[in-house]
């Protein structure tokens, strides 16, 4: 299986790679930019080759970049839809000389405009940022659902079916989180609902689409619209179910992404990640 954790890229994005490696994961997620800020990270040429020197050397692929969390590309200000666009663009390119699979983005939210006027602003704002006069790259531009709270755009496949349907760029792609998925009320939980989720991103989307799974379990219960990430089997959604997902047929050779509480913090290493990968069959 393809399994790895969200790295820092502290010291150097180089670093990252060895923080995966160490940890034994065979693609990894980073920021290419720090996500609290509007403020792009140059990359110079130099620390790019040592990036793809290590990854190159690791045997890894399918690793991502995720964007900033400022990112609104719904919002009622025009100011912060072009900033936000801005800020995609750059992280689009530097993931693409960092020769990196995509850039994982939230799409943000219409703060109460209705979901309809959300999606048009959503779709424009896609539509400028993978115009082939705006970026040079080709690497795919991820969406990932939401938990389901507020007026956040994204929160079912429908909705992501809307805009990949709209907007119809094969630069333009989807990423899961089960944790998001199962807070919105996905019953994930169970074999019949994580069939009956596949068959719906199957029909919306398109499963060549879903091209990375943050492998998140979750702190909040079925349909709690409540984004709290859990690591894997110790949370509402569950290990059985957690397992089942890894293993699903359609789902098993897409890179499975962790970003959870003891993971992050170093509570948990390789021995964790280990032992998920010996759930895979
Ligand atoms: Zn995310
Ligand atoms: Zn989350």
């Amino acid at each position: 299986m393809k399994i790895g954790i969200h790295v820092s890229t502290s010291g150097g994005i180089d670093q990252a790679v060895d923080r995966a490696a160490e940890l034994g994961c065979n693609t990894f997620q980073i920021f290419v930019s720090n996500p609290r800020g509007w403020k792009p990270t140059v990359l110079d040429e130099s620390g790019i080759q040592l990036f793809k020197d290590k990854y190159q050397a690791a045997e890894m692929t399918g690793a991502v970049s995720h964007s900033i969390y400022l990112i609104n590309l719904a919002s009622p200000k025009e100011y912060l839809r072009k900033l936000s666009i801005d800020s995609l663009v750059t992280s689009l390119e530097n993931t693409g000389r960092l020769g990196l699979s995509g850039l994982v983005t939230h799409i943000g939210s219409h703060q109460g405009d209705g979901l309809e006027m959300g999606l048009d602003r959503v779709c424009e704002a896609i539509e400028k940022i993978l115009d082939g006069n705006t970026v040079t790259t080709t690497t795919p531009l991820l969406l990932e659902n939401t938990a389901g709270a507020g007026n956040l755009v994204g929160k079912n496949f429908a909705e992501l079916g809307e805009i990949l349907k709209r907007v119809n760029s094969k630069h333009l792609g989807v990423c899961l989180d089960t944790a998001h998925a199962f807070e919105y009320g996905y019953e994930i939980h169970t074999k019949e609902g994580l069939e009956k989720l596949i068959k719906e991103i199957d029909q919306t989307i398109g499963l060549d689409k879903l091209q990375v799974i943050h492998l998140n379990d979750s702190m909040t219960d079925l349909s709690s619209n409540r984004d709290r990430h859990e690591d894997f089997g110790e949370g509402f959604i569950g290990k059985k179910a957690m397992i089942r997902i890894i293993n699903y047929p359609a789902l098993k050779n897409i890179p499975f992404i962790m970003e959870t509480p003891k993971l992050k913090s170093g509570e948990a290493g390789k021995e964790f990640i280990d032992e998920i990968k010996s759930y895979a069959k």
